[in-house]
């Protein structure tokens, strides 16, 4: 197998917009688990928060694998909001994989691969490497020709005094090039990178601050037979498994990453990085992460993906698996049979059902508030509560989406302030559920295949 390529692939697992869920910081809870009435953007919910907060806590100490979670109940009532609670909560070490249980169904490739490829997004690798670092304080630095960055003919000596004795190092391109930068003279202190050739210069008086003693604390002194001394310092890099199954798949390499055309990746290119993996962590030189991976809408899943989550789960190095819906009994997809949520009874026994209230009006109210503020939208505090009414009466998502028409209604007549008028303009404007439907029980016959459903799940 190739070389495992894992530098390039770092930083890209995490991509934040505003969108939704943006207001949520985490799971509000305090050092006992215990759910904050109002905090990091978490409103109500008490005891799923705090049951949420114990499986955390279970992924934090990484120790069990496989665990799978259903979050339960009706629209609205912060499932999602939930599981980015949980995710804002891992560190960024931890890996937090999503996806929706229809997104499946229309990607180019099968539904088991799409499922692997998931799971494998959610088991992080940390990978040690030790580079070595030469520090000394610089007596002399000979360049041939001036150093002009790039050039990389370019050759050069530098005197170093370590506390034993006076080094000449070779100078090659690269380290003239991060010389040019650095602008190192006669009684810099500096640190040469062995591996990389950087070097990089510490301040006359670094040895004596306390940034000396912060980067001592991270290394290993190691006396080599020459006399000179070096240090040790440790890399850790963070990838998925997923990310090092791409690079090591396809020819264009991690770039495959960004545009996410992976296709499907070969058994054996699995088979061959597992292996290298348990390698590296019997060497002391890899461990493994377990991260999450959440798929909303888990009653979409069909039986074969179902039978996959079973036997997925069983594996080692499997991540904590949080899957949400909002559908009571229902059919199971890809059979006639009807199961509780649409999840096969095998599956939901191994589930830790967390399951969500519907809000109260005072909890309706803090949410709007807080999206207000997120969405930077000022409000009077009669618009406030009529906007509550109509989160009651309609729907919790419904009235958080009228907050930013609003505002543009606002904007439209001048106002600073959303007022009641702005609110019962884009209420007019805009159905809700409940209004929509009613409308179309009035003129169903004007639409085309106008049948009011008769059975359950017909829509799936
Ligand atoms: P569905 O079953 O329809 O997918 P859901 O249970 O996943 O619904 P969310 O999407 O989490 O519901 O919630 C709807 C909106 O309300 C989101 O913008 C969410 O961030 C917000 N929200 C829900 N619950 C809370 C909460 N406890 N605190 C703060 N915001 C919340």
């Amino acid at each position: 197998m190739a070389e495992l390529k894992l530098s390039e692939s770092r930083d890209l697992t995490r991509i934040e917009r505003i969108g939704a869920h943006s207001h949520i910081r985490g799971l509000g809870l305090d050092s006992g688990l215990e759910a904050r009435g109002v905090s990091e953007g978490m409103v109500g919910q008490a005891p799923a928060r705090k049951a949420a907060g114990v499986i955390l806590q279970m992924i934090k100490e990484g120790k069990i694998a496989g665990r799978a979670v259903l979050l339960a109940g009706q629209p609205g009532t912060g499932k999602t909001a939930i599981a980015m609670g949980m995710a804002k909560s891992l560190g960024q070490e931890t890996p937090f994989a999503m996806m929706a249980g229809s997104e499946l169904f229309s990607l180019e490739m099968s539904k088991t691969e799409a499922l692997m490829q998931a799971f494998r997004k959610s088991i992080g690798v940390r990978i040690k490497e030790e580079t070595e670092v030469i520090e000394g304080e610089v007596v002399e630095v000979q360049i041939d020709r001036p150093a002009v960055s790039g050039a990389a003919s370019k050759t050069g000596k530098l005197t170093l005094k370590t506390t034993e004795m006076e080094t000449v190092y070779d100078l090659g391109a690269k380290m003239i090039e991060s010389l040019g930068k650095e602008k190192v003279q006669s009684g810099d202190v500096i640190a040469i990178d062995k591996a990389s050739g950087k070097i990089t210069k510490l301040g006359r008086s670094f040895a004596r601050s306390r940034d000396y003693d912060a980067v001592s604390s991270h290394t290993k002194f190691l006396q080599c037979p020459d006399g000179e001394l070096q240090k040790r310092k440790e890399v850790v890099h963070c990838v998925t498994l997923h990310e090092i199954d791409v690079i090591n798949s396809r020819t264009q390499g991690f770039l495959a990453l960004f545009t996410g055309d992976t296709g499907e990746i070969r058994a054996e290119v699995r088979e061959q990085i597992d292996t290298k993996v348990a390698e590296w962590r019997e060497e002391g030189k890899a461990e493994i992460v377990p991260g999450v991976l959440f798929i909303d809408e888990v009653h979409m899943l069909d039986i074969e993906c179902f039978s996959f989550l079973n036997r997925a789960l069983e594996n080692d190095m499997a991540p904590i698996l949080v899957v949400a819906t909002n559908r009571g009994i229902t059919t199971i997809r890809g059979t006639n049979y009807k199961s509780p949520h649409g999840i096969p009874i095998d599956l939901l026994d191994r589930l830790l059902i967390i399951s969500t209230q519907p809000y109260t009006e005072d909890e309706i109210r803090k949410i709007l508030d807080i999206r207000c503020q997120e969405e930077d939208v000022e409000m009077s505090e009669d618009a406030k509560v009529l906007l509550t009414k109509i989160g009651v009466e309609a729907s919790l998502r419904y009235a958080i989406h009228l907050i930013t028409a609003a505002s543009l209604a606002c904007q439209k007549r001048k106002g600073k302030l959303v007022e009641m008028e702005d609110i019962s303009r884009v209420y007019q404007l805009f159905l809700d559920v409940k209004r929509s439907t009613q409308y179309l029980m009035e003129y169903q016959n004007q639409y085309m295949f106008s049948e009011v459903p008769t059975r359950e799940g017909d829509e799936d």
